[in-house]
């Protein structure tokens, strides 16, 4: 199978690299490198099988050769992060809208009909109080139209050109909203919370939960998401439709605090921080945000197979070996005695 990835140098889509290269598929990745990063590939430098082109979706002039060519694609390319989205809005607007519509675009003037996944977000439902979080709950946001709120409705337009092209054009669309995905390659630059917490356990700084810490996330392991991703992909009976897609325990950020500070065994402190100090303006914070899973369930048989545990131990393991790694190479390049550098 050939295997389109946009965002294929990211967090997600490198997973769904790894996974189709596993399995003997011909993967091109499309990424412009803006939060991607070459070294999220390099596992994979010399398989022939993987091409890269380091180009943005919304300028490329290939972008209509490498569709035709897809069987497959996952467009994954997007600005994320909520500092990130705060920092650029117009990054995010141009990226997350005008991208897709040239991708959709792409594809239908292709002539050919492969199947696409469009990468959503848990962000769309917004404020809504609701404790979960099934497709047709309604979606809540500020009528005063914060920037805070880009993101989501960038998100929720892809939604809305994913169905009006399958709608339109029969293209075989299914728009997955995922719901907080974690494990390798994430990184806490752009405020994701585990990353932050792991690298804070392990350093020994203070853990930093914003706000109280009784808000609470349902947060799933990327290789899940990947098959997940993969499942739906492979059943017709997906496209045309919006599926949630992530894992369905739910847990506090303060007891996710506490579950990394136990996993890295840390002496960190736990420190909460105010909203204004952590994203420096008023900020609106989402108190629950739990899937509901049963339309994943039912057209794919999907269930998730690692714990939060273990993605935690996995991680800190992660870091620690490359916190060491990067000790190791300081104090080589400092010992006086090391004859060989
Ligand atoms: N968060 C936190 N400390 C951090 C980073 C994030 O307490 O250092 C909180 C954040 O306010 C939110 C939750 O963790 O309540 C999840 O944040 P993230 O940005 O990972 O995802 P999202 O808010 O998009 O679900």
């Amino acid at each position: 199978m050939h295997v389109l990835i946009t965002g294929g140098a990211g967090f997600i889509g490198s997973h769904l690299v790894d996974l189709h290269l596993k399995n003997g598929d011909k993967v091109h990745v499309i990424d412009n490198l803006s939060t991607g990063a070459r070294r999220n590939l390099a596992a994979h430098d010399r398989n022939k099988n993987l091409r890269a082109s380091f180009e943005d979706i919304e300028t490329w002039n290939g972008l209509r050769e490498a569709v035709a060519w897809a069987d497959r694609i996952y467009h994954m390319a997007a600005v994320v992060g909520v500092q990130r989205v705060l920092d650029d809005p117009i990054g995010v607007l141009g990226t997350n809208v005008s991208g897709t519509e040239r991708l959709l675009q792409a594809v239908h003037r292709g002539g050919w009909n492969p199947s696409c996944i469009i990468a959503s977000s848990s962000e769309v439902y917004g404020l809504n109080p609701a404790d979960q979080f099934d497709e047709a709950t309604d979606l809540t946001f500020k009528s005063n139209s914060r920037l805070r709120w880009t993101y989501a409705v960038t998100k929720l337009l892809d939604e809305f050109y994913a169905m009006a092209y399958h709608r339109g054009y029969g293209q075989n669309i299914c728009a997955v909203r995922l719901f907080n995905t974690i494990g390798p390659r994430q990184v806490g630059t752009y405020g994701m919370v585990v990353p932050r917490f792991v690298q804070q356990a392990v350093s020994g700084e203070p853990i930093t939960v914003y706000g109280d810490g009784s808000q609470s996330r349902s947060f799933c392991d990327v290789r899940d998401t990947a098959r997940a991703l993969d499942a739906l992909a492979s059943t017709e009976r997906s496209f045309g439709q919006i599926v949630n897609v992530g894992n369905d325990r739910e847990i506090t950020i303060g007891e996710l605090a506490e579950l990394v500070k136990h996993s890295a065994g840390s002496k960190s402190t736990i420190e909460h921080v105010s909203y204004e100090a952590a994203y420096g303006q008023e900020y609106d914070d989402i108190p629950r945000r739990r899937p509901v899973l049963d339309r994943l369930r039912d057209l794919t048989g999907f269930e998730p197979e690692w714990s939060l545990e273990q993605t935690i131990d996995n991680l800190v393991s992660l870091k620690r070996n490359t916190t060491r790694t990067i000790d190791e190479f300081v104090n080589l390049q400092h010992d006086p005695t090391a004859s060989h550098v």
